[in-house]
């Protein structure tokens, strides 16, 4: 029997309130199945330790983090700590220390949800996000800081390496789907260095898959696409920035950020990939007992993909279904139910 361990970061903000829900349910799924044990260890790492040690992850942490299976990550941020300083201090240096490149990011209108589009059962993507360079690799500084000539440099950096890689990823994920269908998003007409070279290597890696159908949309243009024509899209790869974007729309789109999951894989397995809801801290809801427990729900049915448990991370998947359809939905959903309510729902179908 496999035996898993998994590192739980809460984190901040709801984090803490759905990642509890989570482990409550995925603690039941595998004492129900009996086929698989999962070990989760707690870390106290988010805005709270920062504020109290002045670090989110001690010395050695990550160290410590390499042993364990998978990482299942609530949220960070804090109205007390710069937004930039929480998601350097914590989510980012996990996602670029563990080469986590490949964030996929599945968007689907579940049974019983509204989505706002009046075509959104036609919404069945997976956003493939770039997750380790690009406008996100934190290369840039400033100069002059405080004076009136104040210089800030951001710059975006597209490795050859790096851009095969993740077009490699949404190929292959591409072609295990019915459609076959990858689209690549770029602005390579206005960018004409780094997404250029995001292009070229793309038209390269598409020789090796024939069989995979592709389409090419600005950046700006797939946002009308995603909203007018829903159906014309299946597998999507974009940048850090462009998929960061879009993944939110995506979720928008799909009923609420509240149900929106994604995975931080490191497809080698050389360490262990992140799984965490796409939502953040959610400070005008913490604590009310009101979060949205399905996003994180989801995200563990792609954790439990990912470690090859594909029969109970079928069956959770269900129970979240059959719990959205029965519409017992939080507010975000246009519900009234709460965390407490959706948990105990999903847990009553999977000890049934
Ligand atoms: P970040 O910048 O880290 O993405 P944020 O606080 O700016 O975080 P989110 O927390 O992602 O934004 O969410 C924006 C809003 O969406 C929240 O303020 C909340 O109202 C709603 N929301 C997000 N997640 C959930 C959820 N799980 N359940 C209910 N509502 C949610």
């Amino acid at each position: 029997m496999s035996n898993y361990k998994i590192a739980a970061i809460p984190g901040d903000g709801i984090g803490v309130e759905v990642i509890a829900a989570g482990v409550e349910v995925l603690k039941a799924l595998a004492a129900k199945r009996g086929t698989f044990g999962l070990d989760f260890e707690h870390f106290d790492w988010g805005s709270e330790r920062y504020l109290r040690e002045g670090q989110y992850i001690p010395e050695g942490g990550l160290e410590a983090l390499k042993s364990f299976d998978a990482i299942f990550f609530g949220a960070v941020g804090s109205l007390e700590v710069a937004d930039h300083v929480s998601l350097w201090g914590l989510r980012l240096p996990i996602c670029q220390g563990f080469d986590q490149y490949a964030n996929v990011r599945p968007a689907r209108v579940l049974p019983g949800v509204t989505s706002p589009l009046a075509k959104g059962k036609a919404i069945d993507w997976v956003i493939v996000r770039e997750n380790s360079e690009g406008e996100y690799s934190g290369s840039g500084g400033r100069v002059h800081q405080g004076l009136p000539i104040e210089v800030a440099t951001e710059v975006s950096t597209f490795t050859r390496v790096g851009v095969e890689r993740i077009h490699r990823f949404a190929f292959e994920l591409a072609r295990s789907r019915p459609a076959k269908h990858l689209t690549l998003v770029t602005k390579s007409n206005a960018q004409r260095h780094g997404m250029v070279l995001w292009d070229e290597v793309f038209a390269e890696v598409a020789q090796d898959y024939p069989d995979v159908r592709t389409t090419r949309e600005l950046v700006d243009a797939v946002t009308t696409t995603m909203v007018l024509k829903p159906e014309q899209l299946d597998v999507v790869v974009a940048t850090n920035l462009h998929a960061d974007i879009l993944s939110d729309l995506a979720a928008a789109l799909s009923g609420s950020l509240g149900i929106a999951p994604t995975a931080n894989l490191n497809p080698s397995r050389d360490f262990p990939s992140m799984f965490e809801p796409i939502h953040g801290s959610a400070f005008d809801i913490t604590g009310k007992g009101v979060a949205n427990p399905i996003a994180t729900f989801w995200t563990a049915v792609m954790m439990l993909e990912h470690l090859g448990e594909t029969a109970a991370a079928a069956e959770l998947m269900s129970a979240i279904e059959a719990v959205t359809e029965s519409g017992l939905h939080t507010p975000d959903l246009g519900g009234k139910a709460t965390t407490r309510e959706v948990t105990d729902a999903v847990l009553a179908l999977i000890r049934r």
